[in-house]
């Protein structure tokens, strides 16, 4: 199959509702001259995640902000995986924090879904291991229907109680491998050097922009 590539005068859809998401999509696309409009501001519906891999999960994202929008989008499908915990959250990550506020009012409570992983390391007892990695789908999907898809990963471990104020998720209870601070004590510079969604950005970069468009 031939590789679809970007084309620079076209906009691109950022195809997220997650603000912690937007901010490093943004700033990592930005020294490639790209013009992106998000999701949020064309109004767009945030689809039902119903795959159960990280792939199958950004490419619904990815096809219908294409579908919808009439351009090619972005997307990104990313979480947590625990190693004594068999993977999860996993796929399941944003899941985890799902909480009814007041009057029902669906929310997200990242507090609460780092303390069930907390909760369920625990229970195995105080010599767990408490490795982990987070994983980023990065799925572009065109019009017509094309697509192409990228896949990075960080390891490092879980760490408790959170700590950090920066970032987004579950940044405060990890510490990627080779680091003594959390992703949410790392200035964001940092975390764009060696994240996972870095990782598959690396990937689409050296796939779509080419040595030609590489960023200074
Ligand atoms: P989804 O990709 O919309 O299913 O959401 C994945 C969830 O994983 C996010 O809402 C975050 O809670 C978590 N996550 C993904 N990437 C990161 C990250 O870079 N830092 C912290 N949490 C993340």
């Amino acid at each position: 199959m031939v590789a679809r590539i970007l084309d620079p005068a076209q906009q691109l859809v950022i195809a997220t509702h997650n603000a912690g998401k937007l901010r490093e999509i943004s700033a990592l696309l930005a020294p490639y001259g790209m013009s992106c409009v998000s999701a949020g501001a064309l109004g767009l519906d945030e689809p039902e995640e119903t795959g159960t891999t990280f792939v199958e999960n950004a490419l619904l994202k990815a096809h219908a902000a294409a579908k919808a929008s009439g351009l090619p989008a972005l997307a990104d499908d990313s979480g947590l995986s625990v190693t004594a915990l068999g993977g999860r959250p996993g796929v399941y990550t944003a899941d985890w924090a799902e909480r009814q506020w007041f009057e029902g009012e669906p929310g997200r409570d990242w507090f609460m879904a780092m303390g069930k992983v907390e909760g369920l390391l625990c229970q195995a007892g105080p010599t767990v291991d408490r490795s982990c990695w987070f994983t980023s789908v990065l799925a572009i999907a065109w019009p017509d229907g094309g697509e192409a898809v990228y896949d990075g990963r960080i390891d490092g471990t879980f760490t408790w109680p959170p700590r950090g104020i920066m970032g987004f998720g579950y940044d405060p209870a990890f510490v990627p491998a080779g680091s003594a601070l959390t992703f949410a004590e790392l200035p964001l510079e940092e975390k764009q050097r060696i994240s996972h969604r870095a990782d598959a950005f690396a990937k689409l970069v050296a796939a779509q922009f080419g040595n030609d468009r590489a960023a200074p």
